[in-house]
């Protein structure tokens, strides 16, 4: 079986994704990608997160043509291949219907920068994507052009996408784009809009994030 590995992988950071209450039902998918080779291992179209076993995640090449799977890949692949495509520096991609960040997708609110920890990761606001219809190629080309060089957009009347350079990245991503919707959303609700991070501060936490943070390769 092609990309065993990565295959296995993709299923338990999907099963995450759903445990951790990002996506309900069988909405959402998630991929990565193997770039030596171009093939993406990606999660199936609307089948039961509990239920997956490695061989139900479908291998698709860069143009979204199956390569190897018995499951038909997401309907929403071509989404994930527009950004490996455009994006080299992204390895792993998640798109999710978390509620909060999904409540300001449909209100076409971007999030704006009111928690450290997303000054962080994304290094400014999460925008929006104007509607396109899933499944078609424009859902992911304006997905694209909305995320830039930043890890994640909302995509309007619809959901979230997030990327990053592995799979453990675009998870946390996914889990902090909706933990500062929801944030936003309830300082909303209590009449007292959040209070936005000083501009000059945020790109110095992105700078930290990103050479100092964690278990990153040490810089200091
Ligand atoms: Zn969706």
């Amino acid at each position: 079986m092609l990309l065993e590995e990565l295959r296995t992988d993709v299923m338990k950071y999907a099963q995450r994704m759903y445990e951790a209450g990002l996506t309900v039902g069988v909405s959402g998918n998630v991929s990565a990608i193997e770039r030596a080779t171009g093939h993406i291992a990606i999660t199936p179209s609307g089948m039961d997160y509990a239920d997956l076993t490695p061989a139900d995640i479908t291998v698709i090449d860069l143009q979204g043509q199956v390569v190897e799977g018995q499951r038909r890949p997401s309907s929403e692949k071509m989404l994930h291949v527009k950004i490996y495509q455009k994006r080299s520096d992204v390895n792993a991609v998640f798109h999710t219907h978390s509620t909060y960040a999904t409540a300001l997708a449909a209100m076409g609110e971007p999030i704006p920068v009111i928690l450290a920890e997303v000054a962080a990761i994304a290094g400014g606001p999460i925008p929006v994507a104007p509607y396109a219809r899933f499944g078609t190629e424009a859902f992911g080309d304006v997905a694209v052009a909305a995320m830039g060089t930043g890890p994640a957009a909302l995509l309007q009347n619809h959901g979230v996408v997030c990327a990053g350079v592995d799979l453990q990245k675009a998870f946390l991503i996914a889990a902090d784009t909706e933990e500062s919707a929801k944030i936003y959303l309830l300082s909303l609700m209590a009449g007292k809009p959040a209070i936005r991070l000083d501009s000059a501060e945020i790109p110095i936490l992105h700078e930290i994030y990103a050479t100092r943070y964690g278990q990153n390769p040490l810089k200091e």
